[in-house]
């Protein structure tokens, strides 16, 4: 464990432009970095994205993370290429962070949740900002994909949804109730018989037709009959927004992909790009798809890691988010992964401590 007054930190060095330079490296070095105890520099801070260094949304997930972790952080600011992060332990308790904008609430609450599963005490976070925004998991995808993922785990976590928050406005809030325990892995190697499946729509400020014309062209494109199960749902809020999420509910894994609605895209062509990626996930036998690959890497690595028992699941052939991820872990847990493929649409990991 570190000491915060200690200013002789041996620093583990991250490169934030290691594969894409996404704000990923950010967060999971972040989490990692708490859950380990192990002192971070990293440097050239999403150097692979257009706008590169800290935006809002990341820069609250260092607060987070700092908050957690008691840490000394150095050089987090708005823009900032650099910065160092030394934790002093993981803090449960009672903690509200608000991005300040439409910044994503989920990827702020991935980034602490991992250390608080296994902090010695519950805690309770409400995160202010945006639900539902593209390039990150929808408020409903972490609810109804990820978390049930960890509970299965060990631990306890409960989701509320407060408010609704779209980009640009933002102004929603979410809560999670953690109850920890030690992690326990398991291998997901197959998804299991179809539960339910369907697809929600939400809109802000915007004519409910909106929603109903995505759910109309998912279930037909699907060809979903009477048992597929539709929501759609009027909100309203600080500014406009609209999302649809088709589920696919299985006794082991539930998948869930995003249409984000956009001005001057029509709510047929939002639908039908959603429905272009679940088919991708559809046409293959494996149990996670991209997203849930991505998030499941990190919390399956720490059970290896905790427990030294080997796990294995089998996803969609890797995004290169993914590839960067495990890069990250292995530097923080040595924890060996294996990608081997099955066919063109799915590979199999393995992970096991080294
Ligand atoms: P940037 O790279 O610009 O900093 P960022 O901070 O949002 O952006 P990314 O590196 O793109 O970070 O990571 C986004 C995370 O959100 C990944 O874990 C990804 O799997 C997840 N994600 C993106 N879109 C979805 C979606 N539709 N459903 C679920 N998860 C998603």
């Amino acid at each position: 464990m570190t000491n915060p007054n200690d200013h002789t930190h041996e620093f583990l060095e991250i490169d934030g432009s290691l594969g894409e330079g996404g704000g990923q490296i950010i967060r999971s070095s972040l989490a990692l970095s708490l859950v380990t105890g192990q002192p971070i520099r990293i440097s050239r801070i999403r150097a692979g994205r257009k706008k590169s260094g800290l935006l809002k949304q990341h820069l609250t997930g260092v607060s987070a993370a700092a908050d957690v972790g008691q840490a000394e952080v150095d050089g987090a600011k708005l823009g900032a290429s650099e910065l160092t992060f030394a934790p002093a332990g993981i803090f449960a308790g009672h903690y509200h962070w608000d991005i300040g904008s439409a910044g994503s609430t989920t990827l702020v609450a991935q980034t602490v949740l991992p250390a608080l599963l296994m902090a010695d005490q519950p805690s309770q976070i409400t995160i202010s900002g945006g639900t539902h925004n593209s390039m990150a998991p929808p408020f409903d995808f972490l609810e109804q994909a990820y978390l049930p993922l960890v509970n299965r785990m060990g631990p306890n976590v409960q989701a509320t949804l407060a408010k609704y928050g779209f980009f640009p406005a933002g102004g929603g809030q979410l809560s999670l109730q953690i109850q920890p325990a030690p992690l326990r892995g398991f291998d997901l190697l197959e998804r299991g018989k179809l539960i339910r499946h369907g697809a929600t729509a939400v809109v802000a400020n915007l004519p409910i037709g909106i929603a109903n014309r995505e759910l109309d062209t998912a279930g037909r494109k699907l060809e979903w009959g009477k048992r597929a199960e539709l929501k759609a749902i009027e909100v309203k809020g600080p500014g406009p927004g609209n999302a649809v999420m088709i589920r696919y509910q299985y006794e082991n894994v539930t998948e869930m992909v995003t249409g984000f609605g956009q001005q001057g895209v029509s709510a047929e062509r939002v639908a039908a790009d959603a429905v272009r990626e679940i088919r991708k996930y559809l046409r293959s036998d494996a149990a996670l798809g991209e997203h849930l690959t991505d998030q499941w890497l990190l919390l399956i690595a720490l059970a290896v890691w905790k427990t030294g028992s080997s796990h294995q699941f089998t996803c969609l052939p890797p995004s290169s988010h993914a590839t960067t991820h495990i890069q990250i872990i292995q530097q923080f847990l040595g924890v060996q992964t294996t990608v081997e493929p099955i066919d063109a649409h799915a590979v199999r990991v393995s992970l096991e401590r080294v």
